[in-house]
């Protein structure tokens, strides 16, 4: 049986839009009702606020389709498994609010779900836990209630939740679950649950259900590829359902397409600005909502190419839908807010809500072009969609400086390095160091506000950066910390500050991302060529070494990092990018040294996120990457001691090109992650020094002394007691001071402990 009353789908629609807020409304409320400075009431009314402002806005842009149930308080993968009941028991609480927030963020004495990078995203999702024990159960409230509101301002939406193929394959094993489980095993419960869902959304009168699949686009084995078949034959046979569109984005669908083309959906989402259309010609019969519209990237759409797409997918595959390639979750806003912008840039950019006109735009286009059966475009290929013209001969794009990786790498091999640093460091063992920022207090960010508004000087803002680098040593002489950091009070963010500081790129002031939670950055636009005029970071960096006798670690971000957490060009293939940006880097490791640093850590956090998320490719972007990241940093001499630092980058899965990056010292995520990095047999083989993170940054919880040393303990059981690091898993600029003063006084403790026993 298949559903009992197929409804149209609109001509246009978007996947999902962004959710914190245009001044980031969201992650005050969130902060203000975490610190016990608002109710739980005042936190639901702005939520509600910001969903009744976003579904206005996109009717008001002319959009016909709107989804719903994109909104969430942290996190829609985390939304989804409190949908499904599945929450471990440690969490509970007495709102559904305080549990979500309990499994993000942990609570007293209980560590939060490990947080993890969304497929090729900068966006962090937190990892479900699912166990042979998982107790299934339907909680329902809030799609429905979304549903409900939007229907109260006179708008029917189209809940959008993640499908339980993707939902399983992001899922964890509960820690203890006997060998060979897996959370698919539990697929049969969970659609029982989906079940159970679309007939509710059925009984409210709601005629489509967009189930996101994202995982489809990844290589999928026998196994998965079943499942698919399984659970979208089952819902698709339900009686008395709404129409299901399963969306897939960030690539092409592959093998899974005949396997959902085989299944009674009524509509297949698919990337066609990253994906492959080929195929597309299986989906006949079915409606294909076709994402046309980057939701990746800040370009404008080439409108012929799109429609020549949409074309083509019309002549193959029946009824389309003009959509965006993934939800607009990963772009700003509005380019409207942007006054700031050199005028040639701007006229080649979209934001998310010019992205829902362009969505708008091109459906219409699409209605008024000639119908299907008439003559058009060529089915088999149509052409990649993404690429914008320059829209000014003014910011027309030089031609691509040479790549220089690989040439060589400079330094001498690991031990003859390592003795030479031993000998000019003199580090006792376990030596305890940070990740590079220091809390950002509220003063230094007023600070930087009063420069940038042309309020406090030049002179006046570097005195108080001085004086902030100056409390900073000083306090971790104080807690006996054995490698210092200057703490990074200039930066508002690790990418940001270098964007500002190298041409060829343009900053925001109010294009918000979000990254996680309540937090998000602005991703810098990089445009043009890049170049380094002078140095960046010098002066901040040698200023601290004067201040102590103990090593400074300078503290740069890497060109993979720096790329991937801006808006890139896509006129010149990413390598030749990063390859630019590695130069710049190489430059300012090579100053830093002149200077008389004699540690530089070059982050490189996004090293895995850039992996295409396809086998196929993944060894050469490995390479290019890890070349680039060897350029940057081998001008520095044997005795400059180079560290890296890789958070929430499944390193472990990457490890070997972690190895190869070829850093002195690699410190890694592990304090979430209950050190499954040091679980991973190669790590035994891992030739040089490795801190595992042993403080969760992300949670406000104090680890006490004694789970760091049993963390460190784990380390030193796989590793020889002169290549384990003491480091927190990522900066502390979101910490409060109070916070981290504990903690590391927690590390330095149990390094000293251990100290005795090594
Ligand atoms: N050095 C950076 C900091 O400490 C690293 C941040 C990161 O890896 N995300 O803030
Ligand atoms: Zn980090």
């Amino acid at each position: 049986m298949t559903a009992a009353r197929p409804q149209p789908f609109p001509a246009a629609t978007i996947l999902g839009y962004p959710r914190i807020g245009p001044g980031r409304e969201l992650k005050r409320a969130l902060e203000s009702y975490w610190d016990g400075r608002s109710t739980l009431d005042e936190l639901r009314r702005t939520g509600a606020g910001l969903r009744e402002r976003a579904w206005r806005r996109l009717a008001g842009l002319g959009l016909q389709a709107l989804p719903s149930n994109t909104f969430s308080l942290y996190d829609q993968v985390l939304d989804t498994a409190l949908l499904l009941g599945a929450v471990p028991a440690r969490y509970r609480s007495t709102t559904d609010e305080d549990t979500c927030f309990a499994m993000a963020r942990g609570t007293d004495g209980v560590a939060p779900l490990r947080m993890t990078k969304w497929f090729d995203t900068n966006y962090h999702y937190i990892v479900p836990e699912i166990g042979p024990d998982t107790a299934f159960g339907l909680s329902a409230a809030k799609p429905v209630s979304e549903v409900r509101q939007a229907r109260d301002l006179g708008l029917e939406t189209r809940p959008v939740v993640i499908g339980p193929v993707t939902f399983l394959l992001l899922a964890e094993v509960t820690p203890g679950a006997p060998a060979g489980f897996a959370p698919l095993d539990r697929l049969a419960d969970v659609l029982g649950v989906y079940e159970r869902l679309l007939t509710t959304l059925a009984a409210e009168g709601v005629g489509w259900v967009q189930l996101d699949e994202p995982a489809l686009v990844t290589d999928l084995g026998a196994a998965e590829l079943a499942a698919v078949r399984a659970a979208y034959e089952r819902l698709g046979s339900l009686a008395d359902r709404p129409s299901l569109l399963v969306a897939s984005y960030f690539g092409g669908l592959g093998e899974a397409l005949p396997v959902l083309a085989d299944t009674p959906v009524e509509a297949v989402g698919v990337d066609l600005v990253h994906g492959d259309p080929a195929g597309l010609g299986a989906l006949a019969g079915k409606t294909v909502v076709a994402g046309v519209v980057s939701g990746r990237d800040v370009w404008r759409t080439d409108r012929e190419r799109a429609l020549g797409a949409l074309l083509a997918v019309r002549e193959h595959a029946g009824r389309v839908v003009v959509s965006t390639s993934c939800s607009l979750l990963h772009v700003p806003y509005d380019l409207d807010a942007e006054t700031g912008l050199d005028p040639a840039l701007r006229r080649r950019l979209a934001f998310a809500d010019q992205k829902v006109a362009e969505v708008v735009e091109l459906a219409d286009l699409l209605a008024s072009a000639s119908a299907p059966g008439s003559p058009a475009v060529p089915v088999s290929a149509p052409a990649p969609v993404a690429v914008p013209a320059p829209a000014s001969a003014s910011v027309a794009v030089p031609a691509p400086a040479p790549a220089p990786v690989g040439e060589r790498t400079g330094r001498s091999p690991y031990p003859v390095r390592a003795a030479a640093q031993a000998a000019h460091l003199r580090l006792p063992p376990l030596p305890v160091t940070t990740i590079g920022s220091f809390p950002q207090t509220g003063e230094l960010r007023a600070a930087r506000a009063a420069l940038a508004a042309g309020e406090l000087d030049e002179a006046a803002y570097e005195e108080r950066v001085r004086a902030e680098i100056r409390e900073v040593v000083a306090l971790q002489e104080r807690l006996g910390l054995d490698v210092l950091v200057h703490g990074e009070p200039e930066r508002n963010d690790m990418v940001q500050y270098f964007a500002e500081h190298l041409d060829g790129f343009a900053v925001t002031r109010h294009g918000w991302v979000q990254s996680y939670g309540s937090r998000c950055t602005r991703p810098p636009i990089l445009h043009g060529d890049v170049r380094r005029p002078e140095p960046i970071t010098v002066r901040w960096a040698s200023y601290a070494q004067s201040l102590t006798a103990r090593p400074v670690k300078g503290m740069l971000t890497g060109p993979v990092t720096i790329v991937a957490w801006s808006f890139v060009r896509d006129d010149l293939p990413l390598r030749d990018v990063v390859c630019q940006v590695a130069d710049a880097v190489r430059a300012e490791v090579r100053d830093l040294e002149a200077a008389g640093l004699s540690v530089v850590q070059v982050d490189e956090p996004a090293l895995r996120e850039l992996l295409p998320l396809r086998r196929a490719g993944q060894d050469a972007y490995l390479e290019w990457a890890v070349a680039a990241y060897r350029w940057a940093t081998s001008g520095a001499g044997d005795r400059t001691q180079i560290h890296t630092h890789l958070c929430y980058s499944d390193a472990d899965q990457i490890l070997a090109a972690v190895d190869a990056l070829d850093a002195d010292v690699t410190s890694v995520e592990s304090a979430r992650s209950g050190a499954r990095l040091l679980g991973e047999p190669a790590v035994k083989g891992f030739g040089r020094g490795l801190g595992p993170g042993v403080y969760d940054i992300h949670s406000p919880r104090v680890p006490t002394a004694d789970e760091v040393g049993e963390l460190l303990e784990a380390a030193l059981r796989v590793l020889p007691a002169d290549r384990v690091w003491v480091n927190p898993d990522c900066g502390l600029k979101t910490r409060t001071y109070g916070q981290v003063e504990a903690a590391l006084t927690n590390l330095v403790e149990a390094a000293r402990r251990l100290r005795g026993a090594v």
